[in-house]
């Protein structure tokens, strides 16, 4: 298994702008080959920064019924490029991608290939899914599989490996992300009274936005979460902005980010109609020109715990690790939901730790990936027919 890793690591995937996705579409697909699989690689078309964008997509096992493995090879970009050069000590992997995913597609790749090796798919066959796009909103990767009707609503169950720390993660938030753009007049600094402000304005629209964001903290999810605190929903007003050509005139445009991550109590087109009446209210008051564009807007996603699926991940993980699991709701969004969406059962489960997985020391346990792929494929057993 360790090879591989080092293998995937040392390929610098960052996203943004998304390097290298191609070559380490063919890493996977090579080294799958080695271990006696027969992979697609899927070429996608251009899309942003994007480089070569593909997907690996691979059967296992011939049943009748699926379950997916899926998982994302994309990585956020590191704090040093000594990330990209993985370190082995005290039975850890340490660099970028080892939690966040490139280490959980190692262990589905071999819970998948012990699977089918142990004469444990009884009727099922799992079918993985490794894609690219997912650290910046995973349209053009798994928004493919969806266009192009690659998820089969049929499918019993999918499971992503993503650095859940021993959690299941069996619901995630929802995304609004928008751009919220004011046009006023620009004039030079000596002829003010020419001019419309679009930062003046930028920031009356903003204002009850901020409000709205710290009230939002008081709306919580009935979902288990990690701790209280987290259980409110979320609003980043701000997160990027921008004004006007130079200090010494008045800005004819300004920009502002919306990212609102919603709680699954919450409803995508209700809370989109909340921000943009809001939006467009200030605008009215202040006289404003506004423009919104909405760059991102997903459902949320869940799936009952009382669930079979649920129920036969659970058991696994219970076998393995010596006890039981806890549900909680993912704190932000996952590719569950392009599968929950379609009524397919999905979770996420991983032995990486989500706290340090975009940080400068990010790492898996080796012994933790084992006893992951020891999970997947007893998954993969106990799914109910
Ligand atoms: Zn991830």
């Amino acid at each position: 298994m360790r090879w591989l890793l080092r293998e995937l690591v040392a390929v610098d995937t960052a996203n943004p702008p998304g390097r290298q996705l191609g070559r380490c579409g063919r890493v996977l697909r090579d080294s799958m080959k080695r271990l006696g699989l027969s992979p697609d690689l899927i070429e996608l078309a251009p899309s942003r920064e994007l480089e070569d964008p593909c997907i690996v997509r691979c059967s296992v096992g011939d049943g009748p019924r699926t379950i997916y493995f899926h998982g994302h090879f994309d990585v956020v970009p590191a704090q040093d490029p000594a990330q990209f050069r993985p370190l082995r000590r005290n039975g850890r992997i340490t660099g970028r991608g080892t939690a966040d995913m490139k280490g959980g597609l190692v262990s589905m790749l071999y819970g998948a290939l012990a699977a089918r090796d142990l004469a444990l798919l009884e009727g099922h066959r799992i079918v993985l899914h490794l894609v690219c796009d997912e650290e910046t909103g995973s349209v053009a990767g798994s928004g493919h599989l969806r266009a192009a009707d690659l998820i089969d609503p049929e499918a019993v169950a999918m499971l992503t490996a993503e650095p859940t720390g021993g959690v299941i993660w069996h619901a995630c938030r929802g995304a609004i992300t928008l751009r919220v753009q004011t046009s006023g007049r620009e004039a030079h600094v000596g002829y003010v009274h020419q001019g419309i402000n679009a930062f003046e304005h930028m920031i009356r629209i903003a204002e009850p936005l901020t409000t709205l964001s710290h009230e939002l903290l008081n709306e919580r999810t009935s979902f288990p979460v990690e701790s209280s605190e987290a259980a409110g929903s979320m609003l980043v007003v701000g997160g990027q902005a921008g004004a006007g050509a130079g200090f010494n005139a008045m800005p004819g445009s300004a920009w502002f980010s919306i990212d609102r991550r919603f709680n699954p109590e919450e409803e995508l087109d209700q809370e989109l109609a909340r921000l943009t009446g809001m939006i467009n209210r200030a605008a009215d008051a202040a006289g404003a020109k506004v423009d919104i564009d909405v760059l991102q807007r997903q459902p949320s996603g869940s799936t009952e715990p009382t669930h079979p699926a649920a129920q036969a991940l659970a058991q696994s993980i219970d076998a393995v690790e010596g006890a039981a699991p806890r549900f909680q709701m993912c704190p932000g969004v996952l590719d569950t939901r392009w599968y929950s969406q379609l009524g397919i059962p999905a979770f996420a489960y991983g032995g990486g730790r989500l706290d340090i997985s975009h940080g400068p020391d990010e790492y898996i346990d080796e012994a933790a990936m084992r006893r992951c792929a020891a999970v997947y494929a007893l998954f993969a057993h106990q799914m109910p027919d």
